[in-house]
């Protein structure tokens, strides 16, 4: 058939090669194409329409018709469409993005340095702190601990730091040296009768061990999100981020606080670092940095990062490692225009507000006989499916009750996310009670078709 009597789906199959997908399954059916988006909804090309209660891949914060970041575009398209941020050049998008977010940061940080994904982001970190090292003089200071079920991307070195099978297996990865401690994740992880502050004090003694075994001064930096996303919305237990800061701490080891999901609001505060009183030495940005209208993610590094990289510049006269796009003026404008909405419209207040909606309303499904465990808080929340309770276990092939949950409630117009046999929920932030309701009712109803079929 020629193209033009295809659909796009058809086309699709055809052409596209998707990211995190069965290849296979897609030349069968190809995928779903999205055709516009109004607030929290999608609407396909069929015309269906989807509350995306994942705001696309835990990004689109101010939703999906946002004008002003539009405008935004569109302004900067119109008085310079492109400058890069090499060899001392610039634009002032960049530095007022910069000086921004070095203002909004919850810790002290000195300097910004700006890339496109949050994978490139965690792969500069990744270079920068080797090439701080090197410039220290502790060459044997180039290991980075990540934690198990941890994402920080997919590029090889932040697919290295990234703990999860999948992003590993058939890729080679992690390279040699990133090494990954247990998940705090306390339901499934946690010792019969072990508590949540004692369990976090063996992950820390955990930790510790690792570093002494391995050698304090062969340790760059510690990795983490504040609460995991893609393992499967996975909240610290009690008194978990101020046991690991206190072992980094007496080490001297950096801290990097990778707030791609948590930053600009989903927690319930700015930053998921000030939910948990994290302090760290970097802090990687992206997603809803833009509400995701434009690619852009940044680094934010302090004084003891910054100054012995600066050195090293200045004695090789020049920082090798940057991107073409990294900053890009229209990126960076779009993000400036994001965070004043997100300031002027209290965003953060109103997920306060709007999260016990989400919370409370996920928890009335813990006596469904399909649900494992409901955790989460802010607008991010999972709800994880076992056919056995008591063994908090599922009796078909691991993900396969997910997948089929999900692919049931999509059905019903809510788009989640499987990770694994856990059903993901990260609405836009600009989501209201009715449309949380929707999704609430949407799932309870998706849960019992399930049940039928796999319980
Ligand atoms: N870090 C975290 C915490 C993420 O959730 C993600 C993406 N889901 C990344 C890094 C990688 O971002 P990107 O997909 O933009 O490379």
């Amino acid at each position: 058939m020629s193209d033009d009597q295809l659909s796009a789906e058809q086309r699709d199959a055809r052409y596209v090669m998707h990211p995190l997908t069965d290849a296979r399954a897609n030349l069968q059916s190809g995928s779903l194409l999205m055709e516009r988006g109004e607030g929290v909804y999608v609407f396909d090309n069929a015309g269906n329409r989807y509350i995306e209660a994942m705001a696309g891949l835990w990004s689109v914060g101010l939703g999906f018709s946002e004008q002003r970041l539009v405008d935004a575009a569109i302004k900067q398209l119109n008085r310079l469409p492109y400058y890069h941020a090499f060899s001392q050049k610039g634009h002032n998008p960049m530095v007022d993005l910069a000086e921004k977010l070095v203002g909004m940061a919850p810790v002290p940080m000195s300097k910004v340095f700006f890339t496109n994904s949050g994978s490139e982001a965690n792969d500069t970190v990744v270079k920068m702190l080797w090439y701080r090292s090197n410039a220290l003089g502790e060459t044997q200071r180039k290991k980075f601990i990540g934690r198990k079920k941890g994402y920080h991307g997919i590029t090889v070195a932040s697919g290295s730091l990234t703990g999860l099978p999948v992003n590993h297996r058939s890729f080679d990865l992690p390279l040699p040296g990133f090494l990954h401690v247990s998940t705090p994740h306390h339901w499934r992880e946690a010792q019969p009768g072990e508590g949540e502050e004692a369990f976090a004090t063996r992950l820390a003694t955990e930790l510790e061990e690792l570093i002494l075994k391995e050698g304090p001064e062969t340790i760059a930096a510690f990795i983490g999100e504040p609460v995991m996303g893609a393992g499967g919305v996975i909240a610290p237990p009690a008194t978990y981020w101020e046991k690991i800061q206190a072992v980094l701490s007496k080490y001297g080891i950096l801290l990097i606080a990778d707030e791609v999901i948590c930053g600009f609001g989903r927690t319930g505060n700015m930053f998921g670092c000030e939910t948990f009183g994290i302090k760290p030495d970097i802090m990687v940005l992206s997603k809803q940095l833009s509400s995701s209208y434009q690619p852009i993610s940044a680094i934010l590094l302090n004084e003891r990062v910054f100054e012995p990289i600066a050195d090293e510049t200045h004695t090789i006269g020049t920082f090798g490692h940057g991107f073409t796009g990294g900053g890009h003026p229209v990126a960076a404008a779009v993000a400036l225009e994001n965070l004043n909405i997100l300031e002027e419209r209290n965003i953060v207040g109103h997920v306060r507000d709007i999260a016990p909606a989400l919370q409370e309303g996920l928890r009335t499904l813990s006596d469904h006989p399909l649900v494992g465990e409901v955790r989460g808080l802010g607008l991010i929340a999972a709800v994880e499916l076992v056919t056995d309770k008591g063994a908090k276990s599922s009796r078909h092939p691991a993900g396969a009750l997910g997948k089929r949950a999900a692919a049931i409630l999509q059905n019903k117009g809510v788009i989640s996310r499987a990770a694994g046999d856990a059903l993901t929920f990260c609405p836009p932030m600009i989501v209201e009670k009715d449309q949380i309701d929707a999704i609430l009712t949407a799932l309870h109803s998706a849960l019992d078709e399930t049940a039928k079929e796999m319980l």
